[in-house]
């Protein structure tokens, strides 16, 4: 056997190995664009950090798009100009002036022609008048009026609170709560505990939208006693847009609760999910589940 023969089995011989022991790393990496630049929210702290776990997972080739500020003359809008159709999959940070309505109409594209979206915390207070924007994501931070609200009883049925009924978008105070899942199967839910408890965060209620052909992944009971609904809540849904998979996560004001395993496993397997359908990501360590 020659020197170089042996050299090259070696190498065939390692990378079968790293394949079989990684296949995360064996795969292909999905290109995932992260929009922000513009958000009440404390988007300079979050984003780098959801850009690290994201990295971490071995899944991902991130890049970061921040707009111009809020404000800022049009001009400054010419180059915003994401490239969608290079990326698997897109996680929005974003809530603030509408985007160029050139950079709106090839978003919606992007998404209807099968691209990722992922929605993440206040991201759903974004684009109110946008009618495909409030289609893709099902629900948003909108008030009462603006459209339906749907959470589950008791029961786990289905309860729809009707535009104008009910209260509108909104949290109580922060304090710890439990998630519960509501499809185990669900590629990006698979492996999760059944039930867990989250950190200190904002559990929002009432959020309202179209609230058509959503996919119930997870859910909070809004306890009345910690300024609630009396109702479980929706954490985490999905939603199809033309061919697009989209996913909304609503966990995660600050960077303490985005960092949180539970919240940057949903934004890592569900990112993973919006861009290929399927989960490799493994669920982390750390997650605190409780019995169900
Ligand atoms: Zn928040």
């Amino acid at each position: 056997m020659s020197k170089a023969y042996r050299w090259f089995l070696c190498g065939a011989l390692l990378s079968l190995a790293l394949a079989i022991v990684c296949p995360a790393l064996a795969a292909e990496k999905i290109n995932l664009l992260i929009i922000d630049g513009q958000n009440p929210h404390n988007w300079k702290g979050t984003t780098p950090r959801i850009n690290e776990m994201l990295e971490k997972t071995g899944r991902f080739s991130v890049d970061v798009l921040t707009s111009p500020d809020k404000g800022a003359p049009k001009e400054a809008w010419d180059n915003f100009r994401p490239e969608f159709t290079k990326y698997g999959v897109v996680l929005t940070n974003y809530c603030g002036e509408p985007w160029p309505e050139e950079v709106s109409r090839a978003f919606e594209k992007y998404v209807s022609d099968g691209g990722g979206l992922v929605v993440y915390h206040f991201a759903v207070a974004s684009f109110r008048d946008w009618e495909a924007y409030n289609n893709m994501i099902g629900m948003g931070w909108r008030d009462a009026n603006f459209g339906d609200s749907i959470a589950l009883d008791a029961d786990g049925k289905v309860v729809r609170r009707p535009k104008g009924e009910g209260p509108g978008a909104g949290h109580g105070p922060q304090h710890p709560f439990e998630v519960m899942v509501r499809d185990q199967d669900h590629p990006i839910m698979k492996g999760m505990p059944a039930k867990w408890k989250h950190v200190q965060d904002e559990l929002y209620h009432g959020q309202r939208g179209p609230a058509q052909d959503m996919h119930i992944l997870a859910t909070a009971y809004d306890a009345p006693e910690s300024g609630g609904t009396g109702l479980h809540e929706l954490m985490a849904w999905t939603i199809p847009y033309g061919k697009g998979r989209v996913f909304v996560e609503l966990l995660g004001h600050d960077v303490a609760q985005t960092i949180a395993p539970d919240c940057a496993a949903l934004l890592c397997r569900g990112a993973e999910w919006a861009a290929t359908g399927e989960v490799t990501i493994p669920v982390p360590a750390g997650i605190d589940a409780v019995a169900p």
